[in-house]
């Protein structure tokens, strides 16, 4: 089996509540709990999941931007989660972000030349100053922004094209992974659209992996690879994307998709509400965090954590419906 370029494994990341006085934590956010995935060369992985479940900490925490609390992240078999600050210097080029907000992640005082040029300088990627304009130019043109854009200010552009900028920016330190955190999650539907046609095509032009981090399954649907599901910290669901769309397993799924708009509305389909809002994560319920809400809860789920295994060949879910060997009783 090839080595993956991205693995996580086990990741948990607590973020503890706000000191006493006397300096003791007053609660822990369970952010993330336990999350293991990888991703190829070259492969797209959603991560998706409702605003607060801990999709973007995981991104975080592969960009070393805190500390993990426990777990490993491993680029191309190599430890990067206990490396210190000057270890991951020559590492850091490899993973870049594009953030969600194109409006607030550009320095207004920076023209989109020097915005440029910061990842290159930095990492050391142009010989020379005619190689550094040739790059901003090669920049500008891959991710199609106007050819007069390097002098210009990011308050000139439009939410889109700032999007553009952030994605060069990202190209810019020449990466192998691009961490995409609700990169398109601002920008109107059509803008939407242009963006992720714009990454599937530097994805294949380019050989470059991606974690596409949204609550927009909508969106996925059309870009990624795989699919990761998160609901309070922990993968509930994971497999390629055909599988996840087709035929999902775990009931936090389904009711994820059959909210997704479809373009005739009064067409017949399985609607599943979920009931009340997602449990706070200072305090998760035990169990199987989905007990609460979910529609086929059982005894055991208040009790017993369900395990992420293998359902069907790459197609994984944490669900105790699936433990029992009568599997094909529990689909639909
Ligand atoms: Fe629902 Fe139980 Fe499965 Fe959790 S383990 S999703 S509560 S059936």
């Amino acid at each position: 089996m090839t080595q993956p370029l991205l693995e996580v494994r086990n990741l948990k990341k607590h973020f503890p509540l706000r000191t006493t006085f006397f300096g003791g934590a007053q609660g822990v956010v369970h952010a993330v709990d336990g999350v293991s995935f990888s991703i190829a060369k070259g492969e797209t992985l959603a991560l998706v999941g409702e605003s607060g479940c801990g999709k973007s900490t995981v991104g975080r925490a592969i960009l070393r931007l805190f500390d993990i609390t426990s777990g490993e992240v491993l680029i191309e078999g190599r430890r990067i989660d206990d490396l210190t600050a000057g270890q991951l210097r020559p590492l850091r080029r490899r993973v870049q972000v594009v953030f969600q907000d194109p409006f607030s992640s550009l320095n207004p005082r920076m023209r989109v030349r020097d915005i440029l040029a910061e990842p290159i300088r930095n990492f050391g990627l142009a010989a020379s100053d005619a190689e550094l304009d040739k790059k901003i130019a090669d920049l500008i043109e891959i991710v199609r922004l106007p050819g007069d854009s390097a002098g210009r200010w990011p308050h000139e552009f439009s939410g889109g094209q700032r999007q553009r900028i952030g994605i060069a920016r990202a190209l810019a330190a020449a990466p192998d992974l691009i961490i995409c955190d609700e990169a398109v999650s601002a920008l109107d539907v059509s803008v939407k659209a242009q963006i992720v046609n714009l990454l599937q095509d530097l994805q294949r032009q380019l050989g470059l992996a991606l974690l596409f981090i949204s609550h927009d399954l909508a969106i996925v649907e059309h870009m990624t690879h795989r699919v990761a599901v998160m609901y309070l910290g922990r993968i509930v669901e994971m497999g390629p994307k055909q599988a996840i769309f087709a035929t999902p397993r775990h009931p936090y799924t389904k009711a994820l998709l059959s909210a997704v708009p479809v373009p005739d509305p009064e067409a017949p389909r399985n609607r599943t509400i979920l009931k009340g809002d997602v449990p706070s994560p200072i305090n998760p319920p035990p169990g199987c965090h989905f007990h609460t809400r979910c529609p086929v809860a059982m005894a055991r789920c208040r009790i017993e954590t369900p395990v992420l295994r293998d359902h069907e060949p790459d197609h994984s879910v944490a669900c105790h419906l699936y433990d029992a060997p009568t599997v094909g009783s529990v689909d639909g």
